[in-house]
């Protein structure tokens, strides 16, 4: 299984992680790596995507290239996925978002949906599902069940920060949806923060 969690090793990944975690970094900026890092995880995420072969006019001659032939569906969960969603749709304009709304109980630490809007068969070749941050698993997992349920069957997770915990359900639970991550920390704490992480993604994003 070791081989479907990917954490990138590529130094621009590194660099602007580092400076994600920074906890001086201010909302701009940590919005501007997360769209960074959102674009260069689903490069890595995507190196498998279908192509097939059209030619095209250039101003000297004709030019056999390639176009995307898979549809690709971005599932943010809200809120703090809607950065990295917004940063991958300039790659890939084609791609269809649905957003899902769910926040962790404070007690719990357990996932509660509040919005999906996903009707109840999606005509998609790839589902990623998208969330700075990969915690005790709970939101990722719902979001994975509720694309099965539809009856799609590629699916791949983008993270920026995972914990062991999150990492370990995952596997678990879905052994086939490889995971896409900027850093795999070291623990969970007591409240469900990952440490040493970043802090709360959605509020550092939109200065709440
Ligand atoms: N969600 C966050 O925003 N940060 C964490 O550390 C865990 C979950």
């Amino acid at each position: 299984m070791a081989e479907l969690v990917h954490v990138s090793s590529h130094p621009l990944v590194r660099d602007k992680v580092t400076r994600l975690r920074d906890g001086t970094t201010k909302p701009k900026e940590f919005r501007e790596l997360v769209a960074d890092l959102a674009r260069l995880l689903f490069v890595e995420a995507s190196a498998d995507l279908a192509l097939r072969p059209i030619t095209v006019t250039t101003p000297l001659a004709l030019s056999l290239g390639h176009e995307l032939a898979e549809r690709v569906g971005l599932f943010p969960i809200l809120r703090a996925g809607l950065g990295m969603a917004n940063a991958i749709l300039e790659l890939v304009p084609s791609a269809h978002v649905w957003h899902l709304g769910l926040y962790r109980d404070d007690v719990s630490l357990e996932p509660v949906e509040y919005y999906n809007k996903l009707p109840d068969s999606v005509d998609l070749d790839v589902a990623i599902v998208l969330d700075p941050m990969l915690a005790t698993g709970g939101s990722a997992t719902v979001v994975v069940e509720i694309l099965k349920k539809r009856r799609i069957s590629r699916i791949k997770f983008i993270g920026l920060i995972a914990a062991p915990e999150g990492v370990e359900r995952m596997r678990r639970e879905f052994p086939d949806v490889p995971l896409y991550l900027a850093a795999l920390d070291s623990h969970l704490n007591e409240i469900g923060y990952i440490v040493p992480g970043l802090g709360d993604a959605g509020d550092r994003q939109f200065a709440t």
